[in-house]
């Protein structure tokens, strides 16, 4: 430092900038060794995390001690001029007042290409030090300006400038204390996709897009006397009077940055969640997830924008605590019931089953999976409920070994959550080891949804499974985004075709070309293919005739108690 500060005391001198260009590891050390002869400082850092790189003999790049350690040894800077210059490509200059000293800052954005061809954006840093200068007078101001950029700091978010998740929240509350007359509405918003954003287009796009949303967030709680807050990662919240709130304003705030950042491999949508705040004596991360429990509604929409939390929603939510809050209990108890569905061939002959949930109540009545799944999935409990199922299979598949229903199938469902949250392959391969059933009876249920929330891990545990003996079948096919593109990195044993998907389609015609084509294809890959859904005897007909060779429906039966279906397959044979 105090070497700086003597080479310093000259006037800076701005050299050419370095082109904001592609540079190999060996150009940016030759560069840097240049230009520590002319400038007190040259570095090169990384303006997300804020450190050093550093250049090793051998070619190697490390992350080294935090850039702003040269001028405030604790936090970040305020208005980072790098981090502005690798979010806008353009060169930048600042000078940054501190302890007696005043740095100036050239920053230069690059690539950095790595040896294994990898680049990423970093900023050559040129300082120049000047000072010492009045040093009692500058050591209060720098105290100043140090205690004024930490008080700012604790409460504000350092990319957006907006009030940080906890300034926001305390502020809240005393806003709508100290205010009682006005009625408030709070709103948060959420951008879709935004990890996409990141992956197509690089984390300064991604800055740069929380950056403008925030800016418009801000402009509109300003001129309205509220507040504005990121709540975290693409989460913003905005709190303003009711009598200031305009649908309209928030549309345009969507379409605006729609305009700005979508393009033609991604569009750029944000929802807001409104909640007009009946009760202002509840905790404001509250009022923040009813604004939220709205969004969500409407998460996976294009189309639509706002959406208010209601009564409805209310109700909605409080069943979803009652399912959470009784779950744990409800599975010691035994209350999930294995049903079975019977699974025949083209001779009406039955070879298995699919199991399904059936929660029943204490009080007799019995809720469907449709009403409690999503909710399990949503509040990290759904592997239990499914591990219990697979085990009631599993255990099931024990009980008629030996017997005349011995080479009987049973196929679970898995979640798309199983694969994260705990070991697939181990607990199934456990399970059947315990006891003692051959693994192709236990018929494996797998979404499309499953494989695509982390394919590449969710595709490895398929294939590991696979190579055990477990049969896979990719259910609903169809009902997802890119059926076709999943066909075309995984292997499995049967395709599951929802008849469901085929209803919405009115012309007959193209629902049966449709079929035909997706039996002829999971033909073509080795697949069997299995229709469910079935539920009259001339959709039967039609699709034996078009080649499929197992079928599932309401047709045959509907899923039923275990004895059910024990005496349905004894009466079929
Ligand atoms: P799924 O795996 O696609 O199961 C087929 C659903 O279609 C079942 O609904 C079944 O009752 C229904 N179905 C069968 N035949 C017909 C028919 O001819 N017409 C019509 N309209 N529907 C028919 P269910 O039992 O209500 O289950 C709904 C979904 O819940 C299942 O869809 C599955 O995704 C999920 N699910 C059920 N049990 C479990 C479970 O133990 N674990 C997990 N993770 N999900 C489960
Ligand atoms: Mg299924
Ligand atoms: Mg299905």
């Amino acid at each position: 430092m105090d070497d700086m500060g003597r080479r310093g005391q000259e006037t800076p001198v701005v050299q050419p900038q370095m082109k904001n260009a592609e540079y190999s590891v060996e150009e940016i050390r030759t560069f840097l060794q240049e230009m520590s002869g002319r400038y007190d400082l040259a570095r090169v850092v990384d303006p997300v995390e804020c450190r050093i790189l550093e250049f090793a003999e051998d070619g190697k790049v490390s992350m080294n001690e935090h850039c702003y350690g040269i001028w405030n040894a604790k936090q970040k800077c305020i208005n980072c001029s790098s981090a502005l210059a690798c979010r806008t490509k353009l060169h930048q200059e600042k000078t940054e007042h501190f302890q007696d000293r005043d740095y100036f800052i050239q920053s230069n954005p690059v690539k950095l290409k790595l040896q294994d061809g990898s680049a990423f954006d970093v900023v050559v840093e040129l300082v120049n030090v000047k000072g010492p200068g009045n040093a009692g007078a500058n050591d209060r101001e720098a105290e100043n300006i140090g205690s004024r950029a930490a008080r700012y700091l604790a409460h504000h978010d350092s990319l957006t400038n907006v009030l940080n998740a906890d300034a926001f929240y305390e502020r809240s509350r005393d806003m709508v204390t100290n205010r009682p007359e006005t009625p408030w509405v709070m709103i948060t918003g959420n951008i879709m996709n935004f990890r996409l954003i990141n992956t197509l287009f690089g984390v300064f796009k991604g800055n740069e897009a929380l950056v403008r949303t925030a800016s418009l967030l801000r402009e509109m709680s300003e001129q309205a006397r509220g507040l504005c807050g990121r709540l975290g990662g693409d989460q913003f919240a905005v709190l303003i009077p009711q009598n200031e709130y305009h649908e309209q304003a928030l549309q345009k705030i969507a379409g605006k940055l729609t305009e700005i950042y979508s393009s033609g491999m991604f569009t750029f949508c944000i929802h807001f969640g409104v909640y007009m705040i009946d009760n202002p004596r509840i905790p404001v991360s509250v009022m923040c997830g009813r604004a939220n429990s709205a969004l969500r509604t409407i998460r996976e929409d294009l189309t639509r924008t706002v959406a208010h939390f209601d009564d409805s929603l209310l109700q909605k939510i409080l069943l979803e605590q009652a399912v959470i809050g009784s779950f744990e209990e409800a599975l010691r108890d035994r209350q999930f019931k294995m049903y079975l569905q019977p699974q025949v061939d083209r001779d009406g002959r039955i070879f298995g089953a699919e199991a399904l949930v059936r929660w029943q109540k204490p009080d007799g009545s019995i809720m469907m999976p449709g009403d409690f799944i999503e909710t399990l999935e949503g509040a990290g409990l759904i592997q239990k409920l499914d591990i219990y199922m697979w085990e009631c299979a599993v255990r099931q598949l024990s009980v008629w070994k030996g017997t005349e229903k011995g080479q009987l199938a049973i196929s679970v469902n898995m979640s798309a959550k199983d694969f994260y949250s705990i070991d697939v392959y181990e607990v199934l391969t456990g399970l059947v080891e315990q006891y003692g059933v051959e693994c192709s009876l236990l018929r494996l249920e797998i979404t499309e949804t499953a494989l695509l929330a982390e394919p590449e891990k969710s595709l490895k545990v398929v294939s590991r499974l696979r190579e055990r003996g477990f049969f896979v079948e990719i259910d609903d096919f169809g009902s997802g985004y890119s059926s076709l593109s999943l066909l075309k990195n995984i292997k499995a044993d049967m395709l599951k075709i929802d008849m469901g998907f085929l209803h919405e389609i009115s012309d007959r015609e193209r629902s049966r070309i449709i079929l035909r084509s997706v039996i002829n294809l999971a033909g073509d890959l080795g697949m069997e293919v299995l229709t469910e859904g079935v539920e009259t005897e001339q959709q039967l007909q039609c699709l034996s005739d078009m080649g499929c060779g197992s079928f599932q429906g309401y047709y045959f039966s509907r899923p039923i108690p275990v004895e059910a279906f024990e005496a349905k397959y004894a009466a079929g044979k």
